[in-house]
């Protein structure tokens, strides 16, 4: 089975957000263990009292806020870069992510696009497996405290809206939900639509260039990653190169 951790970044609300992003990894199940061992050694470096309790989060790590105030710069950044090249040297992680202009999608509410964009990019990847003949089932993984972020009403509406896209075959029909502070599979989510925001809202492709590699592809065809823009707006990202 594939697992694929989603995290978001940017509210529906905020106007100062111009973008919804919804980004990931997907890993075979026996990944998981490896890649979470890194983030926990990288805690461990950072606060060897109480390494589980201190969660690896793009905007707490940069901003400096919850466990990582009285961390110093340098340390921080030093940590979030050591977790993308963690990813970006993985051959067996599959990046995916949408990055949805919300006033270019209005009306069309930009998380539920993301979300679709993600879910039928995801059940493709698990569909070239199996004409590989390597079939693997995919699971959708989320973190549970994504409420206020609409996330929890998407995946409950998950079934209904996967049969009105009408396409996805490989995936379980239902979206698991699990603690953040517990996983370190969804901080790896979170730090990738983090630097994601970072690249499509600021043009600071610092961390995202540590990962990009990963980005889902086929003989040199860009299939993880989206971005839904102004037709007018120029734009020289990977996706809209691709184009
Ligand atoms: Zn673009």
């Amino acid at each position: 089975m594939y697992l694929l951790y989603l995290d978001d970044s940017g509210s529906v609300q905020n106007a100062s957000d111009r973008h919804i992003i919804l980004a990931g990894v997907a890993v075979f199940e026996r990944q998981p263990h490896w890649l979470s061992q890194k983030l926990d050694e990288l805690a461990l470096q950072i606060w060897p009292d109480n390494p589980h309790n201190l969660e690896l989060r793009g905007a707490d790590m940069l901003g400096g806020k919850k466990h990582w105030r009285g961390v110093e710069r340098a340390k921080r950044e030093a940590a979030y870069r050591v977790a993308m090249e963690t990813l970006g040297q993985s051959p067996h992680v599959h990046i995916f992510g949408a990055i949805i202009h919300k006033a270019a999608r209005s009306p069309i509410d930009p998380k539920e696009y993301a979300f679709e964009e993600i879910c039928s990019r995801f059940d493709r990847f698990l569909a070239r497996h199996h004409s590989r003949g390597n079939t693997q089932r995919g699971l959708i993984i989320l973190d549970k405290s994504s409420y206020e972020t609409s996330l929890q009403q998407l995946a409950q509406d998950f079934r209904l809206m996967g049969h009105r896209w009408g396409q996805l075959y490989n995936l379980m029909e239902v979206p698991l939900f699990v603690d953040s502070r517990a996983t370190r599979m969804i901080q790896y989510a979170d730090l990738v639509a983090h630097a994601m925001r970072r690249y499509y809202e600021r043009g600071d492709s610092t961390y995202f260039d540590l990962f990009s590699q990963r980005l889902d592809a086929v003989g040199g065809v860009l299939h993880g990653l989206t971005h839904f823009k102004p037709p007018a707006e120029p734009c020289v990202c990977k996706a809209c190169r691709m184009r």
